[in-house]
């Protein structure tokens, strides 16, 4: 090992410049490269797109021996090592695309320490013969890239990351760097935790990606919303769309095509070959739309996407934030738009509910949901709000919706206390449509046969629109003082929170409706 000065410094910078053609580091990166040269373990929480691979590839190039890198991407590394290839870098992967002779060459090169970096799958570095490879592999670095992965508590947990840590305990004095840009402190700690890195450094990045614009509309009719958004603010330029089923993601790229607007489909249903054709495409050409479920997009790095746009709500923040951080890389203004209404709300709890998963983990896809929930329902800056998610405090940016355009809040206590005693009223057994048109005074066949117009809640909110309604219900389940039961054809329900409201011992704020507006136009700044 040697030791590490000035010149080392120096050195990393010079291999910056020389062979990546960047000409300084970013941020953190500097002291990260210096930290895991020296020998240090590290845990990089940095978003996506904020250059994560310089912090393993230039050590592993200054380091002794070949680099590791532990990627559950296997998609990307053909194009991850052909990069580094072009710009001479002695990198290769190890995965289970790869014909027996092809593997056979690249050990013999990670053997002879021939090889800069080799990117490997993890269930194939789990192999006995891959561990044994290491064994006799001088070894610069591991680098753990999306260290994720070993949470459950994230949404990408892969059970064979839990086993990496064999890799200190085998080769304690082999320097680790993990690396991820989800950052919430339960995944931190996980990653802590299950990868042994009690003693690593950790180098918290900013989350902060003060060129996009975040907003997020009412649902009226999200196609036709997302048309005119883009008709208005998007014109010709590169985005991505996300919607939660296949289905929708085929007929939204449908419905832009015929609205002249160059969409293609992406989802996990289709040919990998047309899969990776559309990829390819929108990667390349200018200025198309890509409609995609979340299968589409990690490891994507598109500099232009404009704008990411949301017609189903995700699943989670961290969610959402990998999703719109895809959105403006090269540093100009970006947009992440989302519609959202009640069905989202209402779509996401089912989809809870009915998972197979055990209820621990249903507890925390609830809690997930609940703080996606309140970023969507808040008074307050989004970016802010974004932010104090991954413990970061900031600023109103005035930059986005509810910074532009402040919400009107509004003592809400009278309204939820008419939905809510609506709900009892129906003795808890019926969905939200029903208790609106209750509400509303509507004579429905269903209100007659139930002849909930006889009750002395029946019209008194005869004041509001259905949608107006339907907005301030969803605020109702957002806080919590709503449940919808889907055992039960989604009645709505109420919650040991909603006595006080009704007895009037707590007051609720709430947000006023807005109706979906036409986009403004906004100007780009480049
Ligand atoms: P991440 O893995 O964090 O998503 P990448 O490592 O893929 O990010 O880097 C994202 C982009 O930023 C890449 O195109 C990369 O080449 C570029 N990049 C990284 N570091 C620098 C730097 N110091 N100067 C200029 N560009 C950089
Ligand atoms: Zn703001």
């Amino acid at each position: 090992t040697q030791e590490p000065t000035q010149s080392s410094q120096d050195y990393a910078l010079h291999l910056l410049q020389s062979i990546f053609g960047y000409p300084a580091f970013r941020a953190q990166q500097a002291q990260i490269v210096d930290h895991v040269v020296k020998g240090g373990d590290a845990l990089v929480l940095m978003p996506t797109g904020g250059g994560k691979s310089l912090c393993y590839q230039i050590p592993a190039l200054i380091r002794h021996g070949v680099g590791v890198v532990v990627s559950p991407l296997i998609a990307l590394m053909q194009d991850q090592v052909d990069a580094l290839a072009e710009v001479g870098v002695r990198a290769a992967f190890l995965n289970s695309t790869q014909t027996f002779e092809e593997t056979l060459r690249i050990e013999k090169l990670m053997r002879e320490g021939e090889l800069d970096l080799v990117y490997i799958a993890p269930e194939r570095l789990m192999t006995q013969r891959c561990l044994e490879l290491l064994t006799i592999t001088p070894l610069a670095l591991f680098a753990i890239d999306e260290a994720h992965c070993v949470s459950q508590w994230g949404h990408d947990f892969r059970p064979e990351y839990i086993k990496l840590s064999v890799l200190h305990e085998r080769f304690p004095e082999v320097p680790r760097i993990a690396l991820t840009a989800t950052a919430d402190q339960q995944t931190r700690d996980e990653i802590i935790h299950r990868l042994q890195l009690e003693d690593a450094y950790q180098f918290v990045s900013s989350f902060d990606r003060p060129n996009i614009r975040y907003q997020i509309v009412e649902k009226a009719n999200g196609k036709k919303q997302l048309l005119d958004f883009i008709q208005a603010q998007h014109s010709g330029d590169a985005g991505i769309v996300y919607c939660l089923s296949r289905k929708k993601v085929e007929e939204v790229a449908e419905f832009l095509n015929e609205n002249g607007i160059n969409a293609l489909p992406y989802h996990a249903g289709m040919e990998q070959s047309e899969r990776y054709r559309n990829q390819a495409r929108f990667l390349r050409e200018d200025g198309i739309v890509m409609t995609a479920t979340i299968a589409f997009g990690m490891g994507i790095d598109k500099p232009d996407v404009r704008f990411v746009a949301h017609l189903d709500l995700p699943k989670s923040i961290e969610g959402y934030y990998q999703e719109t951080g895809r959105a403006g890389r090269d540093g100009a203004t970006a947009n992440a738009w989302m519609a959202y209404g009640l069905q989202d709300v209402v779509q996401q709890r089912r989809m809870i509910d009915e998972s197979e998963a055990n209820e621990a983990y249903k507890r925390i896809q609830s809690a997930k949901l609940e703080a996606m929930l309140g970023l969507c329902e808040t008074l307050n800056c989004r970016r802010v709000h974004i932010l104090d998610y991954f413990g970061q405090t900031s600023q109103a940016c005035g930059n986005c919706d509810t910074c532009l355009s402040p919400p009107i809040s509004f003592d809400g206590t009278v309204a939820a206390q008419k939905i809510l005693s609506t709900i009892y009223r129906v003795d808890q057994r019926f969905a939200a449509g029903h208790v609106v048109d209750v509400l509303r005074g509507i004579d429905t066949d269903r209100v007659k046969q139930w002849r909930h117009d006889q009750l002395s809640t029946f019209g008194i909110g005869s004041e509001k629109s259905e949608a107006e309604w339907r907005a301030l219900l969803r605020q109702l389940i957002a806080l919590g003082l709503v449940e919808v039961d889907y055992e039960n054809y989604s009645s709505l329900k109420l919650t040991e929170a909603s006595r006080a409201v009704l007895r009037g011992e707590t007051k609720v704020q709430l947000r006023q409706y807005k109706k979906a507006e036409k986009a403004v136009k906004h100007k780009r700044q480049s």
